[in-house]
């Protein structure tokens, strides 16, 4: 399968902006810098940030075992998603497929790009209605948006209904692996090379404890990363991020020691939740929140914020109705939301 005819013919003829960043790394510095305006009085960021990420990149290449030409980065995935839509649906014309209840962002970012959305539910169980996605695909089903663990069900699509959708679906798969750091599944990661149109995205929000940075990671063919970094704009991640990101990427012991702990605070908060007579179910979760279904979810959520906690409401979302989605918090926040919830009635 190549995928050179789901790009868009104008994505195609872009020339991309040449920085002048991309001629010399600014640490040779044998190298006098007289090419970018920049103001030569040194303040740690007076220069312009190394539009590659190259040392990003490759802490990220050896720590994922994955090629520096299948990495892309992003100011958070939140900007890399919207660089794939814009690189392969034509306004007005395509449109993407969602699986409700997801993450937010897919179908704000399409309509923003003027990109239909088509959506196809979840089943009761929350796994992927395969045959219905692939009916209701048509030729300008371009992007089908895969979250595994999905936000905010918690749960991860079983592997073969995904590795079903890579196979029979015409268009790109994006797999949005934001919570696979807390998961007990394997990233697909290892399987990149075997399916040309499936692109993984992953963050530093979350597992990684760097949501402020704003530091989101992809991974694709050779051939898609190339026309992502070529549309990219082409300082999208600051020289703070590109620091602070190496300075974490370094430190695994830290990072999976508290992916341990917030994994063991899962599971004491479940158990308590699950003490409570108006939780009336708890979702198995591999992620970093427990979607729990009460008796009046609007009730509880105001309750609790009378009490200054803030967990956010999801029964609004199909297949949610009267949902809290809580985030797993520290021993002493935790122990806080259960106190504050065994005293309502
Ligand atoms: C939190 C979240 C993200 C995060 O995006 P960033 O822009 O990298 O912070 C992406 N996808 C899902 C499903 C999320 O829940």
């Amino acid at each position: 399968m190549s995928i050179q005819h789901l790009i868009r013919a104008n994505i195609k003829a872009v020339k991309p902006y040449a920085s002048a960043r991309d001629e010399f790394q600014a640490k040779d510095n044998v190298m006098v810098f007289l090419d970018a305006n920049e103001n030569p009085f040194e303040t740690g960021v007076n220069r312009y940030p190394d539009p590659q990420q190259l040392e990003v990149k490759t802490l990220v290449s050896e720590l994922k075992s994955c090629p520096i030409e299948n990495i892309t980065l992003g100011n958070g995935s939140d900007e890399i998603l919207d660089l794939i839509i814009r690189v392969f649906c034509e306004p007005n014309q395509d449109n993407i497929i969602i699986l409700p209840p997801t993450y937010g962002m897919y179908e704000v970012l399409a309509n923003i790009n003027a990109v239909a959305v088509k959506k196809v539910r979840l089943k009761e169980s929350f796994e992927p209605k395969v045959k219905t996605i692939l009916e209701t695909a048509t030729a300008q089903s371009k992007i089908l948006f895969l979250c595994s663990p999905n936000n905010p069900s918690g749960n991860s699509f079983s592997v073969a209904a995904i590795e079903q959708i890579l196979r029979e679906f015409k268009g790109i798969v994006v797999l949005d692996e934001a919570y696979i750091d807390f998961s007990d599944q394997k990233s697909w990661l290892e399987k990149l090379e075997q399916f040309p149109n499936l692109i993984i995205t992953q963050t530093l929000s979350k597992a990684y404890g760097l949501a402020g940075i704003r530091l989101g990671l992809c991974y694709a063919s050779a051939e898609i990363t190339r026309v992502l970094n070529s549309i990219k704009p082409p300082y999208n991640v600051n020289a703070l991020t590109q620091e602070k990101a190496k300075e974490r990427l370094l430190d695994t012991t830290a990072v999976s020691e508290e992916i341990k702990r917030i994994k063991g605070n899962r599971l004491t908060l479940q158990t308590a939740l699950a003490t409570l007579c108006f939780v009336e179910k708890i979702y198995p979760s591999d992620c970093n929140f427990l979607l729990v279904k009460v008796d009046n979810a609007t009730k509880r959520y105001n309750e609790l914020i009378q009490k200054g906690i803030v967990v956010r409401n999801r029964s609004n979302e199909p297949l949610c109705d009267n949902c809290l989605r809580i985030t797993v918090g520290t021993a002493q926040e935790n122990e806080l939301l259960i106190r504050s919830m065994s005293a309502l009635k």
